[in-house]
């Protein structure tokens, strides 16, 4: 294993992880050990372990961004590209969830509402429990996810996980530093400097340990999915995934190429074990580290737009998601035989690319989001039960596409900007130079 590059090991520990975790399910053991405790032991270790890095990075890494921005026109411009590069992707993939969820209409089935069918799928103890840590979050949490934006207190937001909260601060914190004395604010950058330099070198060495976390991932999701249940939900299944595949390998590669000038295959392998990574945990936070690793020194995007576009990326820009939740919403409403006039379809639209916006980097965010759209459009909440059954494949490769259209949006800007040997030398020296398993 020691010569094959980081993103191929990853690869096979994934389709390892599909054939182990599909033979061993979750009874199988061995001395009274059951497999899936193994997998779920070590993918937890990993998970934890690119958790742990998170809140330091993020910090870090805006805070010395901003600062090392400089000047206030700098960072309006920088700013203004990355949110109008998020706003813009995020539309896009909506819109083309929203094409392709009425072109192949997978709620209805033989011309008519799938509801009824669909139902019998649903498993009511899973139902009952994301039903209860959904119930009451109607249509004002629109307004409280952006709440959070601003926090009260920073270290809750941090130890809570609110990332938007702690953004927030560090662009604040970042932009103030460089407005005090010089002696004071030198130390603090090179101390700022110092934190996010020392988390990169952890991500390098957490990830030595990535195929083996990746192998303990996939095997417990497969493990406790199964491919059996799929049956009933083929359809919305394949909807998602010719959406988010028309995203990632027609949208987003068409923008890299005309707005960006260069080559989505180099930009493909640069990115490869992050891709990959996100697939795995189903976390474009956890995967954040990574990512930043990746777009630095693979694609050669430079420090400064790196650390200022990315960790807002993570939770900002979901292209994946936006979409997932459109195509799901709509999905839903076919099945329950609403009416899907041009208002319904404008409001799902609407609050999908709002809801992408606030919510969480973590694994089934998009549910909590969901939710606020069927509240919106008229549906019981208990409808999202259908979507259990595929949520956690679907999950992974959602997660793929929003981690891979932040990295986009590096490169794009760091070209906007004129930045030199972004993406420049032959395609074979993005393997991961920094990241493969020989160096
Ligand atoms: N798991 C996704 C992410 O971390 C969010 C979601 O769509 O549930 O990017």
């Amino acid at each position: 294993m020691k010569k094959i590059k980081l993103h191929w090991q990853i690869l096979i520990a994934i389709i390892l992880a599909f054939i182990f975790g599909q033979i061993t399910g979750t009874e199988m053991s061995i001395a009274g050990v059951s497999f899936y405790a193994v997998y779920d032991f070590i993918g937890t270790l990993f998970l934890n372990a690119l958790q742990m890095i998170i809140v330091p990075l993020i910090m870090s890494s805006i805070i010395c961004g901003v600062a090392n921005l400089g000047g206030r026109g700098d960072l309006g411009r920088l700013g203004g590209m990355t949110l109008g590069y998020y706003a813009m992707t995020s539309t896009l993939a909506i819109l083309v969830g929203l094409l392709v969820v009425n072109i192949l209409a997978p709620g209805i089935i033989d011309g008519a509402p799938a509801g009824d069918r669909l139902n019998l799928s649903t498993d009511d103890g899973a139902l009952a429990s994301t039903v209860a840590s959904i119930e009451g979050r109607g249509g004002a949490d629109i307004i409280a996810i952006f709440l959070r934006m601003i926090p009260s207190n920073v270290i809750s937001a941090a130890a809570e996980g609110q990332m938007l909260g702690l953004i927030f601060f560090s662009l604040v914190f970042g932009f103030f530093m460089t407005q005090i004395p010089n002696r004071q604010g030198e130390v603090l950058l090179n101390f700022w400097q110092g934190i996010s330099e020392t988390m990169m070198r952890i991500t390098m060495w957490v990830m030595r340990f990535a195929p083996f976390g990746v192998f303990g991932l996939v095997a417990a999701t497969i493990a406790e999915t199964g491919f059996a249940a799929f049956q009933p939900m083929l359809m919305f299944f394949i909807t998602v995934l010719i959406a988010l595949g028309l995203h990632m390998v027609v949208v987003l590669p068409l923008l890299l190429k005309y707005i960006g000038g260069v080559s989505p295959v180099a930009h493909y392998r640069a990115m490869a074990p992050a891709i990959l990574t996100a697939f795995s945990t189903s976390s474009s936070s956890a995967t954040l580290p990574l990512t930043m690793e990746c777009v630095e020194k693979n694609a050669g995007v430079s420090e400064k737009t790196t650390s200022f576009v990315l960790p807002l990326g993570a939770t900002v820009n979901m292209d994946g998601t936006a979409l997932y939740e459109c195509v799901a919403a709509l999905f839903l409403a076919q099945a329950y035989g609403l009416d899907l006039t041009f208002t319904t379809q404008f409001t799902v639209v609407l609050i999908a690319l709002l809801t992408s916006i606030g919510v969480a980097g973590i694994p089934a965010a998009s549910l909590v989001a969901i939710t606020v759209i069927l509240t919106a459009i008229g549906l019981p909440i208990e409808a999202i039960g259908l979507l259990l059954v595929t949520d956690r494949i679907l999950d992974m490769c959602r997660t793929a596409v929003n981690v891979f259209s932040d990295s986009c949006g590096a490169v794009i800007i760091a070209k906007r900007l004129g930045e030199p040997g972004v993406l420049e030398s032959s395609p074979q020296s993005y393997t991961g130079s920094s990241l493969a398993a020989d160096d």
